[in-house]
């Protein structure tokens, strides 16, 4: 079956393309066409994926919930959940015998398309930000991609790699705007099927692009099963998903208050309206947490735990106390983290309070 890449917002369908990743009508991101299921094949593959889901008692009794579970997505090959994403996306490019790409990333994409591309010998180009975790700069060019570090941020960083892409003739493989990385994302929605029985009531995300929300959202809707309520968790320094569902100006980005949640630091996500619509569908919210938050959530999930987790994935975790405050959980619910990122590659926050 050919494989069509359709756009959610205004209904247009595109033959697939590694060249594509917008819509030719109103520019939105598109999706992999769910009217052809399981048509990319992960050809590319470093055993991603079959995270363990595990429960947690010690923190859980702490928050006054009963039934809170984390899916260890950091157990990913390359650390992160972006490598399901990856896989699908690297073995689209390798289908069509791409031999280079680009990509821009906070670290943990750029480490998961690195991996990725050099299983499948493509010549990777990874623009970060500067201020990048110097472990997770040093994990990408390990893997033998070339790392272009950007001054100015996260925006600045997918500005450059873009301009690259046009100046030099090369693929934007962006893992914010390809479908085909999305639809990767999708396996985690199949997977929690086999995981859990009965399936979450809340599925709380630490969100930036939200590619991770979104392939839930699509994945659910493709079993044509009912989907959890899904949460988008961002940092109070960089919140635009949360200023646009709750109306309210918050944070976008400033680069003297950075978050510590480096993962999340995204001003403009450009799947930004889907997230909401996946959000309210869902009837999940969206939060913002704070920096302190997020570092003693960090530190609990070693001390309580023994789970060592990057501060990105610690602003799920400070999302229950507010989402129980506000009524939107009850203390019985079954809840779900994903966390996403190892903390081995990342700031260790020193906060034990
Ligand atoms: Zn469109």
């Amino acid at each position: 079956m050919k494989t069509y890449f359709e756009c959610i917002d205004c209904k247009t369908e595109i033959p697939a393309s590694v060249m594509v990743n917008r819509c030719s009508s109103c520019n939105n991101p598109l999706f992999v066409s769910t009217k052809t299921p399981d048509s990319v094949d992960n050809i590319i593959n470093l055993g991603q994926g079959n995270t363990p889901v595990i429960r947690l008692k010690r923190i859980g009794l702490e928050f006054g919930v009963s039934d809170l579970w984390a899916k260890l997505e950091y157990l990913n090959p390359t650390g992160s959940f972006k490598d399901r994403g990856s896989a699908t996306l690297i073995s689209a490019l390798h289908t069509m015998k791409i031999k280079s790409l680009a990509e821009d990333s906070s670290g943990n994409a750029g480490a998961s398309i690195a991996a990725y591309s050099a299983k499948a010998g493509i010549n990777a180009h990874i623009f970060v930000p500067a201020s990048a975790p110097s472990v997770k700069v040093l994990q990408i060019a390990f893997y033998n991609a070339e790392v272009h570090r950007i001054e100015g941020g996260r925006e600045q960083a997918a500005i450059s790699c873009s301009r690259f892409c046009t100046n030099h003739d090369i693929i934007y493989a962006s893992h914010n705007l390809s479908p085909f990385f999305i639809e990767g994302t999708k396996q985690f929605a199949y997977e929690l099927i086999q995981d859990m029985d009965p399936i979450p009531d809340h599925i709380l995300f630490p969100t930036g692009n939200g590619s991770l929300l979104l392939g839930t959202w699509r994945g659910f809707s493709d079993m044509g099963l009912h989907c959890p309520k899904l949460y988008a968790v961002q940092s109070e320094l960089c919140a635009p998903i949360v200023s646009q569902f709750s109306g309210k100006e918050l944070a976008r980005h400033s680069p003297k208050t950075q978050t510590i949640a480096g993962g999340i630091a995204v001003e403009n996500p450009p799947r930004l309206n889907q997230c909401i619509k996946a959000i309210k569908t869902t009837k999940g919210q969206a939060i913002a947490v704070s920096e302190n938050n997020i570092s003693t959530m960090q530190s609990k999930l070693a001390r309580l735990e023994g789970l060592l987790i990057e501060p990105t994935s610690a602003a799920a975790l400070a999302g229950i106390p507010k989402l129980l405050d506000q009524g939107y959980i009850s203390p019985s619910d079954r809840i779900l983290i994903p966390l996403t990122g190892s903390g081995f590659k990342d700031t260790l926050a020193d906060n034990t309070s």
